[in-house]
C-alpha cells in the first residue's frame, strides 16, 4: 500500500497519470504528450502499479460506506457515455445516498441509428436528437442520478483519408475556455468532490471524448481559482480527478479466462489479440488504482444502457457476459486515481475515499 498525496500544479495537466504506470516510451506517454505537450506526471514512487494491481486482486470489498452529503459529477462526452462507462457506479453510490451528477457536453446529433429495430419508430428519423435526449432522461432515471447538457454541438467521428474537417462551431473545434466555461459554472454550483472523465485520448478516440477530457482538466484544476473564469459563480475546488478504465484489459483478460474456464465461448478473444498485439493505438496503460464494487447495481447499468435504444442494440456486445457471470469474475467499474488534493491509501475502493 502507498499513502498518495497527488497534487496538480498550477499549470501541469496530469497527462501521465503517475509515474509509476506510465513509461515515458510508452504509447500511454506519447498520448499523453500528444495532447498536452510537456505535461509533468506526478511522481508517487516506483512500483506502485505492481503493488496496486496485487493488493487489488486480492481484495474482495462487496459493498460501498454510506456517501450521505457527498458529490460526484462524471463529464461525458454524448449520450450514453455515462451507460456504457460507470453506469453501475454511478447507480451505486446513488444508492449509498451520494448526489450523482452526469454532465453530456453534446447532444449527439451527429449519432448515426445502430440498433435497426429502433428505426421503426418514425420520431427516430424526424428527430433523432429529440429522441436522444428522452433516451438520456430514461438512463439518468434508471440510475437514479441527476443530469444536464453543457448544450454543445456534437463533432461527429471524422472518418476517411484525408478525413474531412470537424463540423463549424462543434464542440472539439472550440478554444478551451470557451469549452470549459459551462463545466465550470456546473462545477461551482453543484460542487463535486470527485469529478471523472476519460484519460487523455478520450479513452477511445472521438474529437468530442479527447475534448470532453480536456475541458474536465482544466475545470477542475481552475473552477477553484477565484482568478479564472469570473463571473461563473462562487470558486469551488473539486478534491479528486479520476479517469474511467472501462476497457482495462485486465478486466477483459479475466473475463475471458473465466468464460473459457467455464466451458463457453468468449467474445472477447479479437479484442485481446489487439490490445496485445499493439494495434489499439489509443490504449493508454494508466494502471488501475480503483475499484468500486458494482455487483449488485448491474442490472441498473443495463437498464440505463438499454434505454439508449437508437444507440444500443439490445443484445449487443455490452450484454455478452451473463451479470450473474460478472458478479462472479469481475463484480468492478475500475478507474486511474490522475490526482488528489486529500490524503489517500491506494489501491482505493471507494472514490471518496480520504474525504469521509
Ligand atoms: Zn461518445
Amino acid at each position: 500500500m502507498q499513502s498518495s498525496h497527488r497534487t496538480l500544479s498550477k499549470k501541469s495537466p496530469p497527462a501521465a497519470s503517475t509515474a509509476a504506470s506510465v513509461q515515458p516510451n510508452s504509447r500511454a506517454g506519447r498520448a499523453g504528450g500528444a495532447h498536452h505537450g510537456a505535461g509533468a506526471s506526478t511522481d508517487v514512487g516506483g512500483g506502485v502499479g505492481t503493488e496496486v494491481a496485487s493488493a487489488l486482486a486480492g481484495a474482495k470489498v462487496q459493498s460501498l460506506p454510506r456517501s450521505s452529503g457527498l458529490r460526484m459529477l462524471a463529464v461525458h462526452a454524448h449520450p450514453d457515455d455515462e451507460s456504457s462507462k460507470g453506469a453501475a457506479m454511478m447507480a451505486a453510490y446513488a444508492a449509498a445516498g451520494a448526489q450523482v451528477m452526469v454532465a453530456t457536453a453534446t447532444g449527439g446529433e451527429q449519432g448515426d441509428l445502430l440498433n435497426p429495430a429502433a428505426g421503426e419508430i418514425l420520431q427516430t428519423h424526424r428527430d433523432l436528437p429529440g429522441v436522444r435526449r428522452m433516451e438520456m432522461a430514461e438512463a439518468a432515471a434508471a440510475l437514479n442520478i441527476s443530469h444536464v447538457w453543457l448544450g454543445f454541438a456534437d463533432s461527429g467521428l471524422p472518418e476517411g483519408d484525408p478525413t474531412p474537417p470537424l463540423p463549424f462551431g462543434s464542440f472539439a473545434t472550440l478554444p478551451l475556455e470557451q469549452a470549459t466555461a459551462p463545466l465550470v459554472r456546473l462545477v461551482r454550483r453543484f460542487k463535486p468532490h470527485v469529478i471523472l472523465s476519460y484519460d487523455e485520448v478520450g479513452g477511445y478516440p472521438h474529437p468530442d471524448h479527447i475534448m470532453s477530457h480536456k475541458i474536465t482538466v482544466e475545470a477542475y484544476r481552475d473552477a477553484g481559482d477565484p482568478t479564472r473564469y469570473q463571473g461563473l459563480g462562487e470558486a469551488w475546488e473539486p478534491q479528486k480527478l479520476y479517469y474511467d478504465r472501462a476497457f482495462n484489459p485486465g478486466r477483459f483478460e479475466a473475463i475471458h479466462k473465466a468464460l473459457l474456464e467455464a466451458g463457453h465461448k468468449s467474445p472477447y478473444e479479437d479484442r485481446l489479440l489487439r490490445f496485445r498485439d499493439g494495434s489499439i493505438p489509443w490504449m493508454t496503460e494508466h494502471e488501475v488504482t480503483t475499484q468500486i464494487p458494482v455487483g449488485t447495481f448491474l442490472e441498473h447499468r443495463d437498464r440505463a444502457l438499454r434505454a439508449h435504444r437508437t444507440q444500443v442494440e439490445p443484445d449487443g456486445f455490452f450484454f455478452a457476459t451473463p451479470n450473474d457471470f460478472l458478479r462472479e469474475v469481475w463484480p468492478y467499474d475500475d478507474y486511474v486515481l490522475v490526482d488528489s488534493r486529500v490524503k489517500t491509501e491506494l489501491p482505493e475502493y471507494d472514490l471518496f475515499s480520504g474525504l469521509r
